[in-house]
C-alpha cells in the first residue's frame, strides 16, 4: 500500500516538474532519436523491477525526447495543450481504468459522457436533439458521421448497408473541397466509398471551397432521376489559412439537392463557443453531422474526438452493437458502444469534462477568443519583418506566411525550429513553401508571441549578416 502510494506522489512530482520546465525548456526535442534508441531500447529484462525505478528511468530517458506540445511556444499543427483541471481528470481516468464501452463497464464514464454530450451541443450551438460520441480524435468521427451519412442516403434508396454491405448498393457521390483534411479522404476509404471518387469542388484563394462549382458539380453529377445517394463534406477551419466554408450557401444547396451534409470542424467549430466569432460559422448548425476535436482548442490530453449527428437513427444504425429487441430500459445510462466505432474504450468522458467545468461557457469562449488574438498579434509583428508576407486573413486561429523564395522560408524554419524557442510546421500555400502557425494552447501568452517574433529576428539577422559577410 505504502509504496503504491509513494509510486503515485512521485510520479505527481515529475509531472509537476515538467509542467514547471515549460517556460525554459526547449521546445523542440534535445535528442535524436538514435540517441533515444541507445537511452530507452535494449533487450526485453528478463527479471522485474521496482515500479519507481521504472517510472524514474522512464522519465530521465524519455525527457529528452520530449516534444513541447504542452508549452504556449508550440504552434506546430493544430494542437491544443491540456488544461490542469483536464490534465488532473485525465489521471484519474486512468486510475479508475473504467471500460467506458457499456454502462456496466462505469455508470460514471457513462453519465459524464451524457452530461458533455448535451454541454457540447448547447455550446457549439448544435441541435439538442443531435446525437453525439466521444472517439480518438477527429479522424474517427468523420468516419462515424460518414458512417451514418453511407445508412442515411443509402436506406433512402432501399439500400441496407449495414446487412448487404456495399457490393451492388447504388452508387454515392461525395462532393468534398479542394483544401479538405486528408482525413477525409481516409474515412471515405475505411468506409469503402473510395477516396479517388469524391468529386473535388475548387477552392478560392483563402481555401473556402466555392459555391458556383458546388452548385455546378451538383447539377452535372445528379443522374437521370436527379437523386443519387449525395454526401457533401464541407469544412469550417481550413488547416492551413483557419478559413470557413460559405456554410449557408452550402446548406441551401444541400438541402436542395437532398445531400447529407458533413461538416469537418476540428478546430473551426470552437469559433461557434465565441459570441464575437459565432457569425464566422454561421448556418453550420443546419448540417446532418459535425466532427470537431476536444484535444485541440478545448485542451484536454490526447486523445478525444466528437461526432455529432443531427438523426440519432442514422448515427446508430451505423453505429450499434446490441440488437433492436434489446430494449434498453430508459432509466440506464447510453452504452456509448452503440454510438462508437469501438467496443472496449478509455472513459474520455472525464477530461472533458473537468475542461468544460473549469472554463465554463465564458471561459471557453475566452480560450477561443484569446487564441485569435494572439494570432492577430503574431501576425501583425511577423509583416512588419523583412521579406515576411502573411498570405492570409487571419480569421481564427490559424498563420500562414512565406517569405522572399521557398529557399529563404525554408532555411528560415529550420532556423526557428533548431533553436528550441517555439516550434511551428512547414507547408505549402499555391505552390510555393509556407509556413504555418496555429495558436490552440490555452498557455500562450502575449509574451509567448514576443518571444517567437524575436526568434524569427534572430534567425534573420543571423541571414543577413552571414550574406553581408559573403560580400
Ligand atoms: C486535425 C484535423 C483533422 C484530424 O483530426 P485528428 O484529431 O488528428 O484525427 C481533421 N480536420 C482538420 C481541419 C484538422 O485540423
Amino acid at each position: 500500500m505504502g509504496d503504491e502510494r509513494e509510486l503515485l506522489r512521485r510520479t505527481a512530482e515529475l509531472a509537476a516538474d515538467f509542467v514547471e520546465s515549460l517556460d525554459e525548456r526547449s521546445v523542440w526535442p534535445r535528442a535524436t532519436v538514435d540517441e533515444l534508441r541507445d537511452a530507452l531500447g535494449g533487450p526485453l529484462p528478463d527479471d522485474a523491477s521496482a515500479p519507481l525505478d521504472v517510472v524514474e528511468s522512464l522519465a530521465r530517458a524519455a525527457d529528452p525526447g520530449i516534444v513541447g506540445m504542452q508549452s504556449g511556444r508550440y504552434f506546430g499543427f493544430v494542437i491544443g495543450g491540456s488544461l490542469p483541471a483536464a490534465l488532473a481528470a485525465d489521471w484519474l481516468a486512468a486510475t479508475w481504468d473504467q471500460n467506458a464501452g457499456l454502462v456496466v463497464g462505469g455508470p460514471a464514464a457513462a453519465v459524464v459522457e451524457e452530461v458533455v454530450g448535451d454541454w457540447l451541443k448547447e455550446l457549439l450551438r448544435l441541435p439538442r436533439t443531435a446525437s453525439f460520441a466521444l472517439v480518438t480524435g477527429c479522424q474517427m468521427a468523420h468516419t462515424t458521421c460518414l458512417a451514418a451519412a453511407r445508412h442515411d442516403v443509402l436506406s433512402r434508396s432501399g439500400w441496407n448497408v449495414e446487412h448487404d454491405g456495399l457490393t451492388g448498393a447504388p452508387p454515392i457521390r461525395v462532393l468534398a473541397g479542394a483544401k479538405r483534411h486528408a482525413t477525409i479522404d481516409r474515412s471515405l476509404r475505411l468506409l469503402g466509398l473510395g477516396a479517388g471518387r469524391t468529386v473535388e469542388i475548387p477552392a478560392d484563394d483563402q481555401g473556402r471551397m466555392r459555391v458556383d462549382a458546388l452548385r455546378a458539380a451538383l447539377g452535372e453529377s445528379s443522374g437521370p432521376a436527379g437523386s443519387a445517394p449525395t454526401i457533401i463534406c464541407a469544412q469550417v477551419g481550413e488547416v492551413n489559412t483557419g478559413s470557413v466554408d460559405p456554410m449557408s450557401e452550402i446548406v441551401e444547396l444541400a438541402g436542395e439537392a437532398d445531400a447529407w451534409l458533413h461538416v469537418d470542424g476540428a478546430f473551426g467549430l470552437w469559433a461557434a463557443a465565441s459570441p464575437a466569432l459565432r457569425d464566422l460559422v454561421a448556418g453550420v448548425e443546419h448540417a446532418d453531422s459535425w466532427a470537431t476535436d476536444a484535444h485541440k482548442w478545448l485542451n484536454v490530453p490526447y486523445d478525444c474526438g466528437i461526432a455529432f449527428v443531427a438523426n440519432p437513427e442514422s448515427h446508430r444504425a451505423a453505429m450499434a452493437v446490441q440488437a433492436e429487441y434489446l430494449v434498453q430500459d430508459r432509466h440506464a445510462a447510453r452504452d456509448q458502444m452503440d454510438w462508437t466505432p469501438e467496443f472496449s474504450r478509455r472513459a474520455r468522458g472525464f477530461a472533458v469534462y473537468a475542461a468544460l467545468r473549469s472554463l465554463g461557457r465564458a471561459g471557453v469562449a475566452e480560450l477561443v477568443e484569446s487564441s485569435c488574438a494572439r494570432a492577430k498579434e503574431f501576425a501583425d509583428a511577423i509583416a512588419r519583418l523583412p521579406e515576411c508576407e502573411v498570405l492570409n486573413e487571419v480569421v481564427l486561429n490559424q498563420v500562414l506566411f512565406r517569405l522572399s523564395d521557398d529557399a529563404t522560408t525554408g532555411e528560415v524554419l529550420a532556423a526557428v525550429q533548431a533553436e528550441g524557442e517555439a516550434w511551428m510546421s512547414g507547408t505549402r500555400w499555391d505552390d510555393r513553401a509556407a509556413i504555418r502557425l496555429s495558436v490552440s494552447n490555452w498557455r500562450t501568452s502575449p509574451a509567448d508571441v514576443g518571444r517567437t517574433v524575436a526568434s524569427f529576428e534572430r534567425a534573420l539577422n543571423a541571414r543577413s549578416a552571414a550574406s553581408g559577410y559573403a560580400t
